[in-house]
């Protein structure tokens, strides 16, 4: 019996200390919440948090190219041609979704009275035309300088970000974390840039690249060995980092509660904004998504999100798909055992363009804000809405807030005011997370979806290699 429990907490050891760090964040962070901590003390209590934080995001450019170029090198060129089509139409059919949940939600639940008078504000926005965007979009694609874009954010003259905002509710003021932080940090979230690195571009290369050498036979062989090679020693530093994770997770959240504005202004509006996007969000979460996995794979959607659970708090607590990446890939080959050419080669393409969470955000928040302005938004005005929306979802980073700055291009689109997101500002750092767990589970699911598809091309794939090696 005792080795029964042993053994128990040593297969869910991971997931049972990050629930447990994620209660104790909550318990320490309204217990301190009375005190008041100045903003200095809370972000020294947090300092584990943001440590996690760090590492996580240090691993993502290693990781994002070497599993791209190995995973398509291992594959033949059908192979993962089909492999790569499935996952396409599986991220457009649930991004479509999405919004269409979104828009639905919001039109049937009416957060938006059409009346300002609960809001005051006071901000200056830059425009940015939807043209434009899209324009960057591609560009990013091709990063004219390879390095640079592993460095540097690819900043185009379009790039726009929001400046000085702040936001006064029912006489709370709210001076936005989000926006400032992009301004301190110089972080501009241009369309397809994670964390000073260029991820569409490099997604875009490693692709390429893994095609390449992977039809280059034996000449080929070193480079794959090394990025192999690269690709299992990353892993081996994720391993050890998900040890420490449940305590930065702890102190993320616990730090977050203490910062948070006061939530009794949550009523009115923005209370029922922010309760149609949760709704929106679990609809496709829990019942969507799953229902999906079931449809295809025949398979318990439940069990396969149980073992994705530790993925799922890192990214509540990170606010960032491409920081909980590397703990995604764990949590998919080690607990759910999907095959490692499959994940290699559609997460991190997931993790940069697929995020219905955010695309579902962008056009309820768009409608939304066309409501409280008192707006009529016709058909040809809400397909607009949904066509941006899903191009700002995949434009958006896998960074905190970024869904707030590509919103812009979703509102400029069908002409609303875009000084009119800091209207929705106050509760972003909340959503945020939210739509930030809904996007990893989609690409997660996508992961076991495509796997099952693309099962009888993986055993041919695997057949080939074995006649290779017996040739040999
Ligand atoms: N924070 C989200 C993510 O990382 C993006 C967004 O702001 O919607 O997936």
């Amino acid at each position: 019996k005792k080795d029964e429990v042993k053994g128990f907490f040593m297969r869910n050891a991971f997931v049972i200390l990050t629930i447990t760090a994620v209660i104790i964040g909550i318990i320490l962070g309204f217990s301190l919440r009375p005190y008041k901590l100045s903003y200095r003390e809370v972000k020294y209590l947090s300092f584990p948090g943001e440590l996690l934080m760090r590492m996580l995001q240090m691993l993502v450019l290693p990781l994002l190219v070497s599993s791209l170029i190995t995973g398509i090198a291992s594959l033949d060129r059908q192979a993962s041609g089909r492999m790569g089509l499935r996952a396409v139409i599986y991220y457009t059919t649930t991004t479509v979704i999405a919004v269409f949940i979104g828009i639905v939600m919001v039109l049937i639940i009416h957060p938006g009275k059409g009346s300002k008078d609960e809001f005051t504000k006071q901000q200056q926005i830059e425009q940015v035309s939807p043209a434009d965007a899209f324009l960057d979009l591609i560009r990013n694609m091709f990063p004219p300088n390879l390095v640079d874009a592993c460095t540097k954010q690819f900043k185009t003259h379009y790039a726009k970000r929001i400046i000085h905002v702040t936001v006064t509710v029912n006489d709370t003021i709210f001076l936005q974390n989000g926006t400032q932080q992009i301004a301190q940090e110089e972080m501009i979230p241009v369309p397809g840039s994670v964390n000073g690195i260029n991820a569409l571009g490099l997604v875009v290369f490693s692709l390429c690249f893994g095609l390449i050498i992977g039809n280059m036979r034996e000449q080929g062989q070193p480079l794959r060995d090394f990025f192999d090679c690269l690709n299992e020693a990353i892993m081996r530093l994720v391993a050890i980092i998900m040890w420490y994770a449940p305590v930065g997770i702890l102190f993320l959240i616990a730090g977050k509660i203490m910062e948070m504005d006061d939530i009794s202004a949550m009523g009115g509006q923005l209370g029922m904004y922010t309760v149609t996007v949760i709704c929106g969000l679990l609809i496709h979460a829990i019942i969507i998504l799953p229902t999906l996995y079931f449809i295809i794979t025949r398979k318990n959607p439940f069990v396969f999100i149980a073992g994705l659970l530790q993925a799922l708090v890192t990214a509540l607590g990170t606010s960032s798909s491409s920081a909980t990446l590397p703990i995604t890939f764990k949590c998919l080959e080690e607990n759910n055992k999907v095959d490692k050419r499959v994940t290699r080669f559609v997460l991190p393409v997931g993790a940069t363009i697929n995020m219905d969470g955010t695309a579902l955000y962008e056009a309820l928040a768009a409608i939304f804000i066309a409501q409280v302005n008192d707006y009529d938004l016709n058909f040809g005005q809400i397909l607009t809405i949904s066509i941006t929306a899903t191009a700002a979802s995949i434009g958006a980073a896998g960074i905190p807030q970024a869904g707030l700055v590509t919103m812009i291009i979703v509102l400029t689109s069908v002409g609303l005011p875009t000084d009119d997101i800091s209207l929705i500002i106050a509760v972003d750092w909340f959503l945020d997370r939210l739509r930030t767990t809904t996007n990893v589970l989609g690409d997660s699911i996508g992961a076991g979806i495509v796997e099952h598809l693309s099962r009888h091309e993986l055993r041919n794939n695997d057949l080939e290699l074995g006649n290779k090696m017996v040739e040999q």
